[in-house]
């Protein structure tokens, strides 16, 4: 990864805002440069949310390849994620027999476990890879391999009273669409929780998950509110997880990815590549502890301190009353 130290940005800013679609101004933030693609960073003058052109989701294949979703349930399980942790830790009657999708559910785990606590669960992923692992290993009936068109558009979905999307709508590169299909698909007095990464956290430049094409947009409490408003929600309540896990990352940088790089560019079944891609990121957590636990909790305090939007936004969205 290099950064561009030309005045002019690469990518021209677009006629309307990506994101709320409002005729604005732009103000240029940042140049990203991965292999020969070429992004700029803007900052809508309206809904003040940051978005990378050219803006354009890579599609499944780009994330199947990465393969970042069939290896998490082995090493990380996502359940331990502290918005997953919001919401296992709600009331029992919150939660039993309540109509519950998750948007982006990866391998199902934390669907998995919402079950356990007898809800009735449904969940999408465009990353048939990982609906799989959901399928045979967590045996879950009512997760669908599709994109999110073809899953709101296509499948026949109750109403749902609680829809949780966690770091979904920063790689999405419609994010009204996704909050209109949420909204279309939700009990009127149902509870939507979403998540993503807040962009004034410390370090936050380095962390290599947040540019694109991974990433396609960033985003500020004020911003997630104006979108979300937009789409006919109030937020009901934000909060702020994971930070001292995303302080930790952006410690140890680029380390862990080069590897899982090489690994996952290397020979040998698609299984032989996730055990080593796997063993390789489990490696690499313990040497960031080892390496950057001490630095990465010092910030943590600091980031307490200074009253720091550290981690990810976890907002509880209702519907406009
Ligand atoms: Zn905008």
């Amino acid at each position: 990864m290099t950064f561009s130290k030309t005045s002019q940005p690469s990518q021209s800013a677009p006629f309307a805002c990506p994101v709320c679609e409002a005729q604005a101004s732009f103000t240029s933030i940042q140049e990203y440069m991965t292999g020969k693609a070429l992004f700029s960073l803007y900052e809508c003058s309206a809904c003040k949310v940051q978005f990378w052109m050219p803006f354009r989701n890579p599609g499944a294949d780009w994330y199947e390849q990465r393969g970042d979703n069939t290896i998490q349930e082995a090493v990380a399980p996502k359940v331990r994620r502290g918005y997953h942790k919001q919401i296992l830790s709600l009331s029992d009657t919150d939660l039993q027999g309540k109509k519950v999708l998750d948007v982006g559910c990866g391998t199902g785990e934390f669907l998995a476990a919402l079950q356990a606590r007898g809800c009735k669960v449904w969940g999408v992923d465009f990353d048939h890879i990982a609906i799989g692992v959901a399928k045979n290993q967590f045996r879950l009936e009512c997760v669908f391999a599709l994109t999110l068109g073809d899953f709101f558009k296509n499948v026949s979905l109750p109403q749902f009273d609680i829809i949780t999307c966690f770091e979904v709508i920063e790689h999405v590169d419609n994010p009204l669409r996704l909050l209109a299909y949420i909204r279309k698909t939700l009990q009127p007095h149902g509870r939507v929780f979403l998540s993503t990464p807040s962009r004034v956290r410390i370090a936050a430049r380095s962390n290599v998950w947040d540019y694109p094409p991974n990433h396609l947009t960033r985003w500020s409490e004020e911003a997630f509110s104006n979108v979300a408003q937009k789409a006919g929600f109030q937020v009901h309540n934000v909060n702020y997880v994971d930070q001292f896990r995303i302080l930790l990352e952006s410690m140890q940088g680029s380390f862990q990815t080069g590897l899982v790089k090489k690994v996952a560019m290397s020979s040998g079944s698609s299984r032989s590549r996730a055990i080593k891609t796997g063993l390789i990121r489990f490696l690499g957590v313990l040497k960031a502890y080892a390496l950057f636990a001490l630095p990465a909790f010092a910030l943590w305090l600091y980031g307490k301190a200074a009253g720091k939007k550290n981690g990810s936004i976890f907002a509880e969205l209702r519907l406009k009353g």
